[in-house]
């Protein structure tokens, strides 16, 4: 996640896309959650330490969270589908078009150049850190006019993620070029990210998850296996489940 050299690298500045799949008449009275596959095809994120580019990472667990959502009685509208194109404000009008309880946009992490060795994969151009980078962050925007709500559901995403075992990365946080994010809470690893075009243009509680460094190792091997994914999924889940109840 940053700005400048980054198309290879960045993540979160390039945050994107929409595609609204319809509530039935039946689905009326469950709590809607808008999932938010960061990135597109064209503009794909971060590029992993095994060559794969970070949009995969995130339309593999949008799906993954939508169906698990979709089993505990929520409905769930997707910003994009796979594949499609979109821009960042398209993403915050979709959020914005439904009575939604909240929206969960879903990243997988990089790191600055400084921290980052190049590599080859499959003739790619990849990245890899020099040293240990590893876990999740979470970002919210105080220009979101429902902040209050996003740091609540934040927060409780944050203690579910530390359930599992999970540390939050506090790597946005250093005093280096493209990083230096306000920590909210060091703790949960809750940043302010006031900017975030999908987070600041929403009217409801909008949070983005950088579920982990794909350019570490032994994160980015984390993040892959099904057993890992299956537990970030619940953890999501239980989080929604908790902040539906408070509201
Ligand atoms: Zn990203």
């Amino acid at each position: 996640m940053k700005k400048g050299k980054l198309i290879v690298i960045s993540c979160v500045v390039f945050i994107l896309s929409g595609l609204p799949s319809f509530a039935r008449s039946d689905d009326a009275e469950k709590p809607v959650v808008i999932l938010d596959a960061g990135h597109t095809n064209k503009m794909p994120g971060a590029v992993s330490i095994t060559g794969k580019y970070e949009v995969t990472y995130n339309d593999n667990l949008v799906s993954k969270i939508s169906d698990a959502l979709a089993g505990a009685g929520f409905v769930t509208i997707p910003t994009r589908s796979p594949g499609q194109e979109i821009k960042l404000e398209d993403r915050a009008n979709i959020a914005n078009s439904h009575n939604a309880l909240a929206m969960l946009s879903i990243h997988h992490d990089s790191a600055q150049l400084v921290y980052l060795e190049p590599i080859e994969q499959d003739g790619k151009k990849a990245y890899r850190t020099r040293k240990p980078i590893s876990g999740y962050s979470i970002f919210v925007s105080r220009k979101n006019q429902e902040f209050d709500r996003s740091f609540i559901f934040a927060k409780l995403l944050g203690e579910e993620l530390i359930k599992l075992g999970r540390k939050p990365t506090l790597h946005h946080a250093e005093p280096i070029p493209g990083e230096g994010r306000p920590l909210l809470d060091a703790d949960l690893g809750i940043y302010q990210y006031d900017d975030l075009v999908v987070l600041k243009q929403s009217k409801i509680p909008a949070v983005l998850l950088e579920v982990g460094v794909i350019v570490d190792p032994s994160d980015e091997a984390y993040v892959t296996r099904p057993e890992h994914q299956e537990s970030i999924v619940n953890a999501i889940l239980v989080s929604l489940n908790k902040f539906k109840n408070i509201q």
